[in-house]
């Protein structure tokens, strides 16, 4: 923990006096992100680094494989829908980006299921994406790279689907006023593929 406190310093003593007056005009101000980012939780995929963003810029929601829930409001705890609900009524975000990524462990354990151990919560998670893994598994031809770099592609097909069935975001890109769009990164080459031609 020792090295967070040492990286706060250099934070504190470079980056924050940097931008100090970007900080102190959203304190002042509060924050108004244009753009809203559902990435991975995976620790080699942050979108501030990825795209040299400035505080106040993206609202971030992580969480396993960049997965959308579809929509169904019950008593369960929606962490994402919830984060989307905020950007999307509250904020008023004009885009909402999906960012995939290559050698996603949650797609792995997809991939595997149901003969890895998914835990309490990780294989009933990524059923949302049951759909894609078995388009990655009929295109993969018995490939397991193939299949894992189809099924990361696929999963963000989902997500984009499931957004579309929330009531409040299908009104907004069908009104022109929110744009979606999937996006992936691959972090070995530093590449970043653009999919929403594909969408
Ligand atoms: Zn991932």
């Amino acid at each position: 923990m020792e090295s967070l406190l040492e990286g706060y310093r250099k934070f504190r003593e470079t980056y924050w006096v940097q931008h100090r007056e970007v900080f102190e005009a959203l304190a002042a101000a509060g924050q108004n992100p244009r753009i809203m980012v559902v990435a991975c939780v995976d620790s080699r995929v942050d979108p501030q680094m990825i795209f040299d963003a400035r505080p106040g810029d993206l609202l971030v929601v992580r969480n396993v494989a960049n997965l959308i829930p579809p929509y169904g409001p019950n008593t369960d705890y929606h962490g994402t829908s919830a984060a989307l609900e905020f950007a999307v009524n509250i904020l008023k975000v004009d885009h909402i980006l999906v960012l995939g990524h290559a050698q996603c462990g949650g797609v792995r354990a997809l991939l595997q299921a149901p003969h890895n151990h998914a835990g309490d919560f990780i294989g009933s998670w990524m059923s949302i994406a049951s759909a894609a893994r078995a388009q990655a598994l009929a295109s993969a031809s018995g490939d397991p790279d193939k299949a894992q770099r189809i099924c990361e592609h696929e999963t963000i097909g989902v997500s984009i689907a499931n957004l579309m069935t929330f009531p409040w975001i299908k009104e907004r890109v069908v009104a022109g006023s929110l744009k979606l769009h999937a996006w992936y990164f691959d972090i070995e080459s530093g590449e970043l593929e653009i999919l929403d031609t594909a969408l």
